[in-house]
């Protein structure tokens, strides 16, 4: 799936899952189905964020799915 240019991300590369139960950062360009990001936006959860570093600094993990792998 692409980056969303419409909704809650307007086409940022990254979006935090705000969700408290599972707070993490994910790389769209890079994707993966288990990281569900549809689901997130449903729920109101994705938080647009164009730099990675920024996310992980404010305590956001890397999704195991579509960042660690790089
Ligand atoms: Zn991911």
């Amino acid at each position: 799936m692409p980056r969303r240019s419409t909704g809650q991300l307007h086409g940022s590369r990254f979006c935090i899952n705000t969700n408290p139960l599972q707070p993490e950062v994910n790389d769209l360009d890079n994707e993966d189905n288990k990281c569900c990001i549809d689901e997130i936006i449903s729920m109101n959860h994705a938080e647009p964020c164009e730099n990675l570093t920024i996310a992980v600094i404010a305590g956001y993990p890397r999704c195991r799915f579509c960042i660690n792998r790089i």
